[in-house]
């Protein structure tokens, strides 16, 4: 297992952007936004397996980045790069390159060819092939009339493009001659961001094959036998953009939704990926084809890196953090990638050829004690040769069918298209039989069932249609007559002589060994092929059966469970965010309350203002009972506004400041009720002598003697401070029930939330054990799929052997018969020249 690499680069800024705010700096592998004045923002700062700065050149980008990739592909490794950012960001800078400066495509073709000239004990066969995805479609760059071309995806050749060109090429510079025409049919189009944005996506793939060099073909079986197949993708992605910034409309907008909507579909994936492989689920690969080509890349048997293009512009911030964190979560994505080496049809023969020559050579060479045993041993491992042959047989047949369509394939194509001169082998051993592929016209190489064909080899490396330098010896094979070697062996061994000194003159019991043939297979080298062992596989399967349906059900179960689960978590979900929604809109009263208060206080002054201005000779009594209410209603206010900002501030000390509170009211109360006793006792004192004048008075009561003026006011005063105790008592009441309210709620909330805690950890082992569970079950399946298919191949055997017996026994039965006759004539022969000659017989003839 290996971990994708991924790296980031920071294009050049572009000169007339002006910066005022933030920039991107760049220190070692690390890449973080930083203030004007250098001090790094929180939070936004990432580190990735190399950071490239607008200083660095597309050779050491390649050199850090590729290298490795390339070089593991000429070696059998599978390998994916490819460019993700912002439009106008740098990745056809980086894939492609300048004349200039070349990039990563280009340095990784010459590299490829230079690794293979060194590489002097192989010889290799480089396939390229050129596609772009544009709005979901994916047509053929090195083939113009290749449009719309579709995904298919086969047990043997996995995901592939089908109908795609590939060119069988031999030089770093066809290659980029081809890549130069490629770019000619590439969508382009110009948007405010970049004068030539790229509009598709671009997948340059190579197949490299290759194989050891045959140094002795005649040798046995060896290394030299197996093919290396790997691939290699190098992907320039569209750019993400956003419609506002690149202005587009008409057909621009419509490419930019399916780009993006391409480039979420990969986001997801990567993002899915990122995930621990037990939470990950299903992979929506599937969404677009860009997902699904590059399947085998990202979640499977590829080397892979990701250039991350960023562009340093402030007005860039929001783009180049997606992208940054894009990067970040490909960072812990893991694949293994391990070399593919497959096993030609022509090995496989070749090693079959020398068990035969074996095999034929003991039957010759041994002797009448043992032949018996060695023919029984023999025809086993015959019929099982023979069912490989059958397998290799459909395999072939297979394989031709597929090369059927794929000659067809390439003649619809030629038809479109003619381009000869292509085929050039690379090895020097093959030049010759290359420069006769070159004198070929196309119109021949399709007709050649063997040749390469140059339609779409996309597949997995599991697969592969081997070249005509590598096929060679398995075109023979299909020539070679359906080899069968049942009725030479048995007419060899089956001489008169011969059978009699086998049976050692012991004539059996015919009827009795079509009858048991349990004990006729014991003697075979297989002793689990008897009757009882086939009662035991199905015993086994029965067994195997049962616990595939426990399993089922015990897997039914937990779904249930974990179905139920999910509705009580979303129940639960439900209640804690409408208790939220309640909590939130508890935690507003205080505040409320704050405002209530403030327009209480405010309404307060007012009337005390006006009620002061009528007693505005601040001697009255009416004037001290204003300002002692005055004084008594700011204190009460002020304590008001404390304690209900407090508790808007969600202040813990404003539940333990409540008393305290509540004392301080009983205080003003008090003083309130004293000041109004106070006053009550002066005023009664001095009415008898002092005559109030109050010309500005506009009491209802105009006219009414002062006594009764000061009881008017004294009654209206205490109306007014029993309304303000009253409202206040009633806030009282309001914050008591609130607070106990809040109180109940945080406890309810506290409880949910344990609750769903709980829920939440037996759902996750619920989901382990659901897991665990679907693995013994694909394990039991598994087990189960192999006993039915050892059951099948014994049941088959069994079959064979009982046929052979058959015919043994109708041939032991003519032979018996003829031996009786010849006995019979023997004897009466015997008898008459005894009668006519009574010479005796010698005994050893045994008459
Ligand atoms: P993208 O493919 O991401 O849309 P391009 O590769 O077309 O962006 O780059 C946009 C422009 O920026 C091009 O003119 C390109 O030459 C320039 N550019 C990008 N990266 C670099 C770099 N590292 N050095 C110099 N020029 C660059
Ligand atoms: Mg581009």
């Amino acid at each position: 297992m290996e971990k994708i690499c991924v790296a980031v680069r920071v294009r050049p800024a572009v000169p007339q952007e002006i910066f005022n705010g933030t920039f991107w700096n760049v220190e070692d592998n690390r890449v973080s936004l930083h203030r004007q004045h250098g001090t790094p923002i929180a939070g936004i700062s990432f580190a990735f397996d190399h950071v490239f700065d607008e200083n660095c050149g597309n050779a050491r980008v390649y050199e850090l980045l590729t290298k490795d990739i390339i070089h593991a592909a000429v070696e059998g490794f599978n390998g994916t790069v490819f460019a993700y950012g912002q439009t106008s960001s740098g990745k056809t800078f980086t894939m492609n390159g300048s004349s200039s400066e070349p990039g990563i495509i280009p340095l990784a073709v010459r590299d490829i060819f230079d690794n293979i000239q060194k590489m002097s004990d192989r010889e290799f066969l480089i396939r390229v092939s050129y596609m772009e995805i544009y709005n979901e479609e994916i047509n053929d760059l090195l083939a113009v009339g290749n449009q719309k071309l579709p995904i298919h995806e086969s047990l043997e050749r996995g995901i592939f493009v089908a109908g795609l060109r590939e060119e069988i090429v031999n030089s770093a510079e066809q290659v980029i001659k081809l890549i130069e025409s490629g770019e000619g049919n590439r969508h382009f189009g110009e948007t405010n961001m970049n004068v030539r944005s790229s509009r598709s996506h671009t997948i340059f793939r190579m197949v490299i094959e290759s194989k050891g060099k045959d140094t002795n073909p005649s040798s046995d079986y060896s290394s030299s036998d197996a093919i290396r197949v790997s691939v290699l993708n190098l992907v320039d992605l569209a750019g993400s953009e956003r419609i506002a910034k690149t202005g587009a409309g008409g057909v621009r907008l419509k490419e930019g939704k399916y780009i993006n909507k391409s480039l979420m579909a990969l986001g997801n994936v990567i993002n899915k990926l990122s995930e621990g492989a037990k939470q990950r689920g299903h992979i929506p690969y599937r969404d677009s084809k860009l997902t699904r080509i590059l399947q085998p890349a990202l979640g499977g048997n590829a080397k892979t890196s990701i250039i991350c293009t960023i562009a340093p512009e402030e007005v860039h911030i929001e783009e180049t953090k997606g992208t940054l964190q894009f990067a970040s979560r490909a960072k812990r994505i893991t694949n293994c990638a391990q070399v593919n080496e497959i096993l030609t049809d022509a090995a496989l023969l070749k090693r079959q050829k020398l068990e035969i020559e074996e095999l034929r050579s003991k039957l010759q060479g041994s002797h009448a004690e043992v032949l018996e045993q060695e023919i029984l041993k023999l025809r086993n491992d015959m019929l099982k040769y023979e069912l490989e042959r059958e397998k290799l047989e459909t395999e072939l047949e297979e394989e031709r069918r597929s090369r059927k369509e794929r000659d067809e394939c390439i003649r619809e194509q030629k038809s479109i298209v003619v381009n000869p001169s292509n085929h050039v082998m690379l090895s020097d051993s093959d030049r010759s039989s290359s420069q006769e592929l070159d004198s070929r016209t196309p119109k021949e190489e399709c007709d050649d069932s063997n040749s390469v064909c140059q339609a779409d080899v996309f597949r997995t490396p599991s697969y592969k249609a081997a070249p005509n330098a590598f096929v060679v010896k398995r075109s023979n094979y299909s020539r070679l007559p359906d080899y069968s070697p049942l009725p030479d062996s048995f007419s060899n061994v089956a001489d008169e002589d011969t059978w009699f000194k086998m049976n050692k003159g012991y004539i059996a019991d015919l009827d009795m060994l079509q009858m048991t043939p349990a004990r006729k297979v014991q003697s075979f080298p297989l002793n689990d092929a008897t009757p009882g062992s086939n009662e035991n596989y199905r015993q086994e399967v029965q067994k195997l059966k049962e616990q595939l349906e426990l399993v089922i059900e015990e897997k039914n179960e937990f779904q249930r469970k974990y179905t139920e689960q999910v509705l009580l978590n979303d129940q639960l979900n439900g209640e804690i965010s409408e208790l939220t929604q309640e909590t939130l809109l508890i935690q507003e009263i205080p505040q409320r309350l704050c405002e209530s208060v403030a327009s209480c206080k405010d309404f307060y002054e007012d009337a005390l203002s006006t009620m002061q201005s009528f007693a505005s000779d601040g001697n009255s009594s009416t004037a001290k009972l204003l300002s002692s209410t005055s004084e008594i209603g700011s204190s009460l206010f002020s304590s008001l506004e404390t304690l209900f900002s407090m508790a808007a501030d969600g202040n813990k000390s404003f539940a333990g400041n409540y008393p305290l509170f509540q004392e301080h009211c009983k205080v003003l109360c008090e003083r309130l009720k004293s000041t109004i006793t106070t006053l009550a006792l002066s005023e009664t004192q001095t009415t008898d002598n002092k005559q109030v004048k109050n010309p500005q008075c506009r009491c209802d009561n105009k006219g009414c003697a002062p006594e009764e003026e000061t009881t008017c006011w004294k009654e209206k005063l205490s109306n007014e401070l029993n309304t303000i105790k009253e409202k206040y008592n009633g806030l009282e009441k309001e914050v008591d029930l609130n607070n106990k309210f809040l109180e109940a709620s945080k406890e309810k909330y506290g409880s949910l939330e344990r609750e769903f805690q709980l829920l939440k950890e037996e759902r996750d082992s619920l989901i382990e054990t659901v897991a665990e569970s679907s693995q013994k079950l694909a394990v039991v399946t598994d087990q189960k799929e192999n006993v039915l298919k050892d059951l099948n191949s014994e049941l088959q055997r069994r079959k064979d052997i009982e046929e052979e017996i058959k015919q043994f026994s109708v041939a032991f039965a003519s032979r018996q018969k003829s031996l009786v006759s010849f006995h019979s004539q023997l004897k009466s022969k015997v008898e008459k020249l005894r009668s006519q000659n009574p010479v005796p017989v010698p005994k050893s003839l045994g008459y």
